[in-house]
């Protein structure tokens, strides 16, 4: 029984294993999406995340690795008051990308002077960067 939850997990871990777009995708490797998401809606847990807006073969399908720097630093420091409904919502965000979402939706609110981060102010800091920047963890509006 041991050995075959900790084969399973091997298994959820091994990159090369992933399926349809996350498996075919420049940002596995540090992604991989959602492997619960995945087995909730396909009963595979390799399979595709479902919720995931991103279609590989934007970067010729070469893997890509972010740094740091890239990614703003992965740990999470808010600076601005968060409303539990956007705190919520960023739990929906994949975990290694939570930093980097706040560190700009809290620059987004104070270049415009809000004093909190709330759902409204997370969806335009969204839009205000799609389109400027690589970003493929966006979630799907559901
Ligand atoms: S960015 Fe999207 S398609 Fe790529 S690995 Fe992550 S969830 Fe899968």
């Amino acid at each position: 029984m041991k050995n075959t939850v900790k084969r399973r997990y091997n298994k959820i871990r091994d990159r090369l294993l992933l399926k349809c777009r996350c498996g075919e995708c420049e940002f596995k490797s540090i992604c991989s999406g959602c492997r619960a998401r995945a087995y909730a809606e396909t009963q595979d847990y390799l399979d595709e995340d479902p919720s995931c807006i991103y279609e590989p073969g934007k970067y010729d399908f070469k893997e890509i690795i972010l740094t740091e720097k890239d990614t703003l630093g992965i740990e999470i420091t808010y600076r601005l008051p968060w409303e539990k409904k956007a705190q919520n919502r960023l739990l929906k965000i994949p975990s290694f990308a939570r930093g980097m979402v706040v560190k700009g939706v809290e620059l987004f609110a104070e270049n415009h002077d809000y004093p909190e981060v709330t759902v409204e102010i997370m969806k335009e800091a969204r839009k205000s960067v799609i389109g400027r920047t690589m970003v493929p963890f966006l979630k799907k509006e559901m």
